[in-house]
C-alpha cells in the first residue's frame, strides 16, 4: 500500500467560488490545500447560472496551474430526493441533473449530497424516494467522470443518512445503476452516535461502517469537529480539536495506514485564516 509524503496528501476545504469556480482553486492553493470543495452554483438557489465556456476555460488553466486533485462539489441544501412532496421532487430532480451536467463540464471527482429528508413521510418510504430518484440518473452519471457520494449525516429533524444502514440500503439498490460511495462527515457521524474520540472508539466505528455498508464504498472525509454533544443529533461544526470530538480522532486519521490517503475537506468555521492552520497541522500529524 502506498504511503504518501504529507505534503502529497490530499487535503483541503470547502473554498469560495465566488467570482467563478476557478476562484475556488486559487484560494485552496493560498491555504495549502491540495484538494477542495465547492459549490458549482449558489447553494440556496433553485435556478443559478449556466456555465460559461470563459468560466469553463479559466477552470481549467486554474486546475492545471494549481495542481489540485480530487475535487468534489457539494450540492444546494434544497434538494431532497426522498421528498414525498411532488413539486418539491420535480424541483430536485432537475437541479440534481444539474449539478451533475455542471460536474461534468468541470470533470469534477465527486458530487457529494446529502440523502434527503422524509418530512412527512416514513424513514423506508424516505429511503425509498431516494433509491427511486438516483435511478433516474443512471444515463446522465454515464456522461461523466464524476461519482456521487452520500454524505452521512447527523440525523437533524426527519433527514436520513444518520444510521450506517440508511446508506448501505441506499448503495446496494443503486450501484449497479450509477457510481455512488459514501463521503463520512466526522461531526455528523459523532452527533449521530458513532463514537470517534478515541482510537478504541473509531476502530469500532469503521468495524461497523465495513461490516454494514463496506470500507470499498468510502471515498472521502468531511473533517470538522462537533459543538453538539456525541448522539445529539445536531449538526454544528466546530473547528479541530475545539469540540467535543477533540484532536485525536484527528490525528488518527492522519496516521492510520489507510485513513490518512483518502481525500479530506475541511468546513470548520472561521474560513481560510483557520484552514491555513488546521491544514498544517494535519500534514504535521502525518509524519
Ligand atoms: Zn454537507
Ligand atoms: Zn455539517
Amino acid at each position: 500500500m502506498t504511503r504518501s509524503p504529507p505534503e502529497k496528501l490530499l487535503i483541503g476545504a470547502h473554498t469560495s467560488a465566488a467570482g467563478g469556480p476557478h476562484n475556488a482553486l486559487f484560494q485552496g492553493r493560498e491555504i495549502g490545500a491540495t484538494t477542495i470543495q465547492l459549490f458549482t452554483n449558489n447553494q440556496k438557489q433553485w435556478k443559478g447560472k449556466e456555465l460559461s465556456d470563459e468560466a469553463i476555460s479559466l477552470w481549467e488553466k486554474a486546475r492545471e496551474e494549481t495542481g489540485i486533485q480530487k475535487i468534489m462539489s457539494h450540492d444546494s441544501y434544497l434538494i431532497n430526493l426522498g421528498s414525498p412532496k411532488e413539486e418539491l421532487l420535480e424541483k430536485s430532480h432537475d437541479a440534481f441533473s444539474r449539478e451533475i451536467e455542471r460536474c461534468h463540464k468541470l470533470k469534477i471527482d465527486f458530487m457529494n449530497f446529502h440523502p434527503g429528508a422524509a418530512t412527512t413521510s416514513t424513514t423506508e418510504e424516505c429511503l425509498d424516494q431516494i433509491v427511486k430518484s438516483l435511478k433516474q440518473f443512471e444515463k446522465l452519471c454515464a456522461k461523466g467522470p464524476t461519482r456521487l457520494l452520500l454524505e452521512t449525516t447527523a440525523g437533524q429533524g426527519s433527514t436520513v443518512g444518520h444510521e450506517f444502514a440508511h446508506l448501505a440500503y441506499i448503495i446496494e439498490e443503486t450501484r449497479k445503476l450509477i457510481p455512488i460511495g459514501v463521503c463520512i462527515d466526522t461531526c455528523h457521524i459523532f452527533a449521530a452516535g458513532y463514537d470517534i474520540r478515541t482510537k478504541e472508539a473509531f476502530d469500532k466505528t469503521l468495524k461497523e461502517f465495513d461490516e454494514v455498508i463496506g470500507l470499498k464504498h468510502l471515498y472521502a472525509f468531511h473533517l470538522n469537529d462537533s459543538m453538539k454533544p456525541f448522539d445529539s443529533r445536531k449538526d454544528r461544526h466546530s473547528p479541530l480539536g475545539e469540540g467535543e470530538i477533540g484532536i485525536e480522532a484527528f490525528k488518527y486519521l492522519m496516521t492510520h495506514p489507510q485513513l490518512r490517503e483518502f481525500p479530506k475537506y475541511l468546513e470548520t468555521p472561521n474560513g481560510p485564516a483557520s484552514w491555513v492552520d488546521e491544514i498544517a497541522l494535519l500534514r504535521k500529524f502525518a509524519k
